[in-house]
């Protein structure tokens, strides 16, 4: 860590950001699927298209045994690697694997991780780590929802066990609940997990009354929204409730859960972002990380169907990671009205969070 928190984010410093992939991630076949290889290669064309942003391409690792064991089982680990050994199968209705897809799931975890470890390190501004399979609805000892190993997880707490982090916080603005990051957190109070998505939609849990247990209680935060929400009702969560939790929790590392799946276009739900609503929530963020609190903030792809929705949707991401958007909106941006549900959230959080 040898950076202050000013050189972390100052002009002085001239690593790029970094974007992180791996071939394998174009293995991990899924047959006729929406999660499918060609997601990766519509944002990696999107980049292309864009000049790469300034982003740096790294390949990534795969995540070392013991990283993932923190999350994950043993027991775990080789029933998933034992579907790949003898070619693939079904895991459940959704999700289904390949003789390549251990492999990719390796590297999916090896990405998120990775990134974490350079931004800890102040060796990079900010990053994302764009693989599949995605993870957030894999739990400790299941996998589901097209996902095998929960990614983001693992990188949270190879933050805090492995690189000695006190208090990680993730936004999962992916459209869908993210049931595993929420399970494996649930006790805890050194990561504060907090999403937005629609309900009721799959998989079905994320209501306002689960907050959490034990020493975790106050640290879950679900945030539902009904379908047809857009921009403004996620501006307003994350002006209204995320970033005022943020400075509340004061975090030493903010990660996202980068879902797509909420936009207009995405065949999986019924949310209506665009792709200025995604550049908008990644600025806010980006503006109460850098600006503000001066903690490191990264991106981990979770869903997004609509292949062109979800090229645009990452790379308007780089952009607000960045810094490098044209659109500058802060997290007291008051161009949009406090929803209903940041209202109500705010009112249901002062039990746990009398400061916002
Ligand atoms: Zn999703």
């Amino acid at each position: 860590m040898g950076l202050s928190d000013k050189d972390r984010y100052g002009t002085a410093m001239a690593a790029a950001p970094v974007f992180l992939e791996h071939p394998s991630s174009l293995e991990h076949d899924t047959g006729p699927h929406p999660e499918q290889p060609a997601r990766i290669t519509a944002i990696q064309e999107e980049l292309a298209a864009r000049g790469g942003l300034g982003y740096e391409r790294l390949e990534s690792p795969a995540v070392e045994r013991d990283v993932l064991l923190r999350v994950h089982p043993e027991s775990y680990v080789a029933s998933i690697e034992a579907v790949s050994a003898r070619g693939g199968g079904h895991l459940d209705l959704d999700t289904v694997m390949s003789a390549a897809s251990f492999d990719a799931a390796l590297h999916a975890a090896g990405g998120a991780v990775r990134l974490v470890e350079m931004l800890v390190a102040g060796e990079v501004p900010t990053g994302f780590s764009a693989h599949r399979p995605p993870g957030h609805h894999a739990s400790a000892d299941r996998a589901m929802g097209f996902c095998l190993f929960n990614n983001i997880a693992v990188a949270a707490r190879h933050a805090i066990d492995g690189l000695g982090l006190g208090r990680v916080l993730i936004l999962d603005w992916d459209v869908h609940h993210g049931n595993g990051t929420h399970d494996i957190f649930y006790r805890d109070d050194d990561v504060l997990f907090i999403s937005i998505h629609q309900y009721p939609l799959y998989p079905g849990t994320g209501r306002t009354n689960e907050v959490g247990t034990g020493a975790g209680r106050g640290y879950t935060v679900n945030l539902p929204v009904p379908p047809g929400s857009g921009d403004a009702t996620y501006a307003s969560l994350v002006r209204d409730v995320v970033a005022p939790l943020a400075r509340a929790y004061e975090p030493e590392l903010v990660l996202l859960s980068a879902g797509y799946d909420a936009h207009i276009e995405d065949p999986l739900a019924e949310c209506h972002m665009t792709d200025d609503g995604f550049a908008r929530l990644t600025q806010m963020m980006r503006s109460v990380c850098a600006d503000e609190l001066e903690v490191p903030l990264g991106a981990v792809l979770e869903g997004g169907y609509a292949l062109g929705a979800l090229g645009r949707g990452v790379a308007v991401t780089l952009e607000g990671l960045s810094g490098s958007s044209g659109v500058a909106s802060g997290p007291d941006d008051d161009g949009v009205p406090v929803a209903p549900e940041a209202h109500a959230a705010r009112e249901r959080l002062a039990e746990f969070w009398p400061q916002l």
